[in-house]
């Protein structure tokens, strides 16, 4: 998600801003804008630069916009789930973008249809639309506030109105967001990545349970929320952020770097060869050479024009996507010893391929480290990990795994290890969630009623 308020090239820079960060999403994208009397919005299926020409972007006129690249969680595919989404009422406009899951979005629906709202979607950014008009006609602080504390789940927030930019984090400050300036103007991103893009600087994270508003009279904050030990998700820092991003004040790339040097610690092993899978997993390895005094070799190289295999929709999608993506260097591995390390592994599907992939090309032994724990359930704040079923880890011990990949050994990194590669200072409370690794859900999952766990 990109916001900003008070910039003559609002759309633009939330182009440039959707931009940085297309790795997050890439099933559609949108572009909301204000010009202090009307919102205007174009959103459509696929990636930015094929939805948006310049001619697009130059009908959002106005000096605040919001935008959103779609990422596919619970397969809600399809233009009616690309975000933001805008809705239109006598008592003014709307414009909504989430990211993340509100886990009880189907009761708060149930409730909102028997009092007779009517959805459009079955997107969760919707809901929190019919919630805050259930407070009054005029969108307010207070409004947002009232709605957000219904929610239970993990989800950032932006929204917009014809003169105020609303931002919003959960109380366990599960999925990122942070504050940045741009000149006099305010920007609001998933990941900074998007500040060092359009040449704005960082000014902080919104903190759990922050809901800040954005209008000409400045920048206000308020909570919506008491706030909880922070558990910033880890996958964002083992896989989904850029590595040039900083969340929670800890560096993508340092903290992936300490993944491979904990896990050589942990994991020592003989080889001749180090090798990362691309893009994610290069910073761990080239870490666990490191430690290890062993070379880091480029054994595996990416075809840059091809998605993410893990957030494609599909079973069928992904494995053509491994197919695609990667191909060996004969000249590296072939009568090596090789260190293959992955970020992660989820279904398994990848590693099958990559280990026949680098045996296929010559390595004599193939020797797979993950640089995280292994994920054993399924994750109900919005990362599209499957269900428990599908999970490699979840129904086989490592012996298991490492026949099923076809390795000559399995290790992965231990939970402590993680923790110690990325939190610094547990006292600015850089906590993390680990759930889908260790079982431990910071916002205790229940069909029914939820409760929160404050470990
Ligand atoms: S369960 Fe896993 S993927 Fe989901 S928020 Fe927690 S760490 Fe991230």
């Amino acid at each position: 998600m990109f916001g900003i308020w008070g910039h003559k090239k609002a759309a633009e820079i939330t182009y440039y801003g959707l931009h940085a960060t297309q790795h997050r999403g890439q099933e559609g994208a949108g572009i909301a804008s204000s010009d202090g009397t009307s919102l205007k919005l174009h959103k459509n299926v696929g990636l930015l630069n094929d939805v948006f020409e310049r001619a697009e972007l130059e009908q959002l006129t106005g000096e605040a916009a919001v935008g959103h690249v779609h990422y596919v969680s619970h397969h809600d595919t399809g233009y009616e789930n690309v975000q933001p989404h805008l809705f239109n009422s006598q008592s003014g406009s709307i414009a909504l973008a989430h990211s993340g899951n509100i886990m009880n979005a189907h009761d708060l629906r149930g409730e909102l249809e028997d009092e007779g709202s009517i959805f459009h979607t079955r997107a969760d950014t919707e809901l929190l639309a019919h919630l805050i008009r259930r407070h009054g006609k005029k969108v307010t602080e207070e409004g947002i506030a009232s709605a957000l504390r219904m929610l239970t789940g993990a989800y950032t927030f932006l929204i917009m109105t014809e003169n105020k930019l609303f931002a919003a984090v959960d109380p366990f400050g599960i999925r990122p967001l942070s504050i940045g300036r741009i000149g006099n103007s305010y920007v609001v991103a998933s990941e900074t990545c998007a500040f060092d893009l359009i040449g704005a600087t960082f000014e902080r994270e919104i903190l759990p349970g922050e809901l800040v508003t954005i209008s000409g009279a400045g920048l206000e904050s308020t909570r919506f929320a008491m706030r909880e030990q922070r558990h910033l998700c880890a996958m964002e820092y083992v896989y989904f952020s850029r590595p040039d991003s900083d969340l929670n004040y800890v560096n993508v790339h340092a903290s992936r770097k300490r993944m491979g040097i904990e896990l050589a610690k942990e994991a020592p092993i003989e080889a001749d060869v180090v090798t990362g899978v691309p893009d994610s997993s290069i910073s761990a390895a080239i870490g666990y050479a490191e430690e290890t005094g062993l070379p880091y070799e480029m054994g595996l190289i990416k075809n840059r024009y091809v998605g993410r295999t893990f957030i494609k929709p599909s079973q069928e999608m992904r494995e053509q996507g491994v197919k695609m993506k990667l191909s060996p260097v004969r000249g590296i591995i072939e009568g090596k010893r090789v260190v293959m390390i992955d970020d992660s592994i989820v279904r398994g599907t990848t590693s099958i391929r990559i280990v026949k992939m680098l045996k296929d090309a010559g390595a004599k032994e193939v020797h797979v480290r993950i640089a995280s724990p292994p994920i054993k359930n399924p994750c109900y704040y919005g990362i599209d990990m499957s269900t428990r079923e599908e999970l490699i880890a979840a129904n086989k011990d490592m012996d298991a795994i490492c026949d099923s990949i076809g390795a000559d050994s399995v290790a992965y990194l231990s939970p402590e290890g993680l923790e110690k590669a990325i939190v610094k200072d547990k006292t600015i409370n850089q906590g993390i969630c680990n759930a889908c690794m260790t079982g431990n859900y910071p916002v205790k999952v229940n069909t029914g009623h939820t409760t929160y766990l404050t470990n």
